[in-house]
């Protein structure tokens, strides 16, 4: 029996271990520099959802060095591991419950938005001292303090400010409809943040950090920048506008599996769960150690492909829980030989874009999706197992 902890299993790199996600970090540095080449607005960097399933403090560093200038998560929970990290960079955290603990968040440096009333007030009596960023809902009816409420908030808020409980760094609103640029939506949300903003000021407010546009408002509409644009997706590689920025934004996520086993079968052979699938003629089948369990989306059955020895081969059969069969045709496959699952598409290997429509999905719930038992690898170098099941 081992005596390390987990994280610390050493994991020699020639070693055919099972599934194993590379993470380029310098693709999501150059991802930065290209989208802040496009923006006289300051990039935050958002890195929730363990940044889009990169590993948010990987990401976080890599994006601060391609020139983000602050970081952003949805809740404490997100956020404190960053600070625990080293990361000092400011910090915004969006989504907190109203009983979540400020104090800690501004013990941390941690700043909040703030979405109602009911939230102001928690912060302001349990956590003297916090940076806030006002939120207003643009036009989701989601998160964010809905227009009706939007006076009342910026005048408490003021009233706080005033006595020293907090300061009104900066105002936030978020849009429905940007990858879409000719949505009419899109002129609907700019302008409810240009009142709000007016109502802020109006207030006495001069929040310095005005911000409403994510990835696909700062490819297609600068006049939503203002003084930040929060990039996800982007910095990963995703465009949500569905052309890459002209194909310039760089996939960050390199997903390997091994074979484990190969098998040649007779034509007539059925498949997998309910038999969905049936060799047409004699062939070679690889089998793959992940499933749906490891993230890849059950609704890609049928469709599917992997790179093996440099050519697409498909996914035949229903995609299982933890494992995948795959057509190799006349292929001599050796055991242990890796097939890529996605990348960024240099070597032809499908890609994360390609998993999402072969799924009816998109890229955010592909990468985002991604299970603890797929190893973790960052800049090339293995780091570990986040699970050793
Ligand atoms: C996720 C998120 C972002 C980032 O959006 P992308 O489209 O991934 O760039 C920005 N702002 C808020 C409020 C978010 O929840």
């Amino acid at each position: 029996m081992s005596a390390l902890p987990v994280d610390m299993v050493d994991v020699s790199p020639a070693a055919p271990v099972g599934p194993v996600l590379r993470v380029d970090t310098a693709a999501v540095s150059a991802n930065v520099r290209l989208l802040a080449g496009r923006t006289s607005a300051e990039v935050m960097a958002v890195v929730k959802a363990d940044g889009f399933g990169h590993g948010a403090v990987e990401v976080a560093r890599a994006a601060l060095a391609g020139g983000a200038t602050s970081l952003g998560v949805t809740s404490l929970a997100e956020a404190l591991p960053l600070r625990a990290a080293g990361l000092d960079a400011p910090l915004l955290s969006w989504l907190n419950p109203v009983d979540a603990d400020f104090a800690t968040a501004v013990h941390a440096d941690v700043g909040l938005a703030v979405p109602s009333l009911e939230h102001l007030a928690a912060i302001t009596s349990t956590a003297p001292g916090a940076r806030v960023h006002l939120h207003l809902d643009t036009g989701l009816a989601r998160d964010g303090a809905a227009p009706q409420e939007w006076a009342a908030l910026c005048r408490a808020a003021r009233a706080a400010e005033r006595t020293g409980r907090l300061r009104v760094v900066g105002v936030m609103g978020h849009l429905a409809c940007a990858d879409q640029p000719g949505h009419p939506a899109n002129v609907v949300g700019r302008t409810r943040f240009a009142w709000g903003l007016r109502v802020a000021r109006a207030a006495g407010l001069r929040p310095a950090s005005r911000h409403l546009a994510a990835t696909a408002a700062t490819l297609t509409d600068p006049l939503a920048h203002h003084t930040t644009v929060r990039i996800g997706a982007g910095l990963v590689g995703i465009d949500p506008t569905g052309d890459g920025a002209g194909g310039l934004l760089r996939p960050a996520m390199t997903l390997t599996a091994p074979v484990v086993t190969v098998r040649r079968v007779r034509g007539g052979t059925p498949v997998g769960y309910g038999h969905t699938w049936t060799a047409p003629a004699a062939t070679t089948l690889g089998l793959l150690p992940l499933g749906y369990a490891d993230g890849l989306p059950r609704a890609a059955t049928g469709q599917a492909e992997v790179l093996v020895r440099g050519r697409r081969r498909p996914v035949v059969g229903r995609i299982s829980m933890d494992q995948v069969v795959v057509d190799l045709g006349d292929e001599d496959v050796r055991l242990g030989e890796q097939a890529v699952v996605f990348g960024p598409g240099d070597a032809g290997e499908p890609t994360v874009a390609d998993w999402a429509g072969w799924s009816d999905t998109l890229a955010h719930e592909v990468v985002t999706g991604l299970g603890g038992r797929v190893h973790r690898a960052v800049a090339g170098t293995r780091v570990g197992l986040r699970s050793l099941a």
